[in-house]
């Protein structure tokens, strides 16, 4: 069995890095980590609880306990217990996700988690710190990105697939602000690591897209 790595996937919003990232889990026969999720399961026991003052959130962490459980083959978080997938995919839990996710103590009891769950390696971990704050060291980096219109179309598509009516203004909106607050937040913004690859995926397929992205894992797991 060769060395098994760290692959660390950062990247805008909507740019398909959750689909990547579990495609890319399932080729090298590793763990995938949403770490989305987990600030939208925060976000969502916030909402539940009435709790906007940063020091009530910080206050709450304790009782929140966020895992992961395999239902019907596919990964659902959970919180407190209870399988929350699908409410933490709507528009508003994830803007709560972006607005408490500015909030350091609240990184700080996730990034702990997150680095504790790469200690044995093979993981595929995606969100927006992974490269540059909680794996710096990871030995596969990919920085995901695609235009604010494509991965507005994207969101799009996948609300009215849920059975929401969504505005494309609003949604394109809502990926610009969402996009603004995640590069320009205090706390660990959105930014490429400097040994990140970027792989703009704008004009791809996913099967182009995935050929490349299973390219550079095979090449750099033969250099190890
Ligand atoms: O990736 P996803 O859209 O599910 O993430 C929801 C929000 O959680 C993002 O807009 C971002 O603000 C926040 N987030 C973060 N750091 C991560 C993952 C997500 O700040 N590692």
């Amino acid at each position: 069995m060769p060395n098994k790595i760290i692959i660390a996937i950062d990247g805008y919003s909507s740019c398909g890095k959750s689909t990547i990232a579990k495609a890319l889990a399932k080729y090298a026969g590793y763990t995938y980590v949403d770490t989305g999720a987990m600030y939208r399961a925060i976000g969502l026991y916030t909402l539940r609880n009435g709790l906007t003052a940063p020091a009530d959130i910080i206050a709450a962490l304790p009782k929140i306990q966020i895992g992961f459980i395999l239902t019907d083959g596919a990964q659902h978080v959970t919180l407190n217990g209870e399988d929350v997938e699908s409410q933490i995919r709507t528009l508003e839990a994830g803007n709560r996700a972006s607005e408490i996710s500015q909030i350091k103590e609240v990184r700080a009891f996730l990034v702990a988690q997150q680095q504790k769950m790469g200690d044995q390696k093979g993981i595929v971990m995606d969100g927006r710190d992974i490269g540059t704050v909680v794996f710096p060291k990871a030995e596969l980096k990919l920085f995901l990105t695609a235009s604010p219109e494509v991965r507005a179309q994207r969101r799009f598509d996948e609300l009215v697939e849920k059975g929401e009516k969504p505005n494309f203004d609003d949604v394109l909106k809502d990926v610009n602000e969402r996009d603004y607050r995640d590069t320009h937040r205090a706390e660990s913004p959105l930014r490429q690591a400097e040994d990140a690859i970027v792989v703009d995926n704008s004009h791809m397929t996913r099967e182009e897209q995935m050929q490349v992205i299973y390219g550079l894992f095979d090449q750099k797991i033969s250099k190890l």
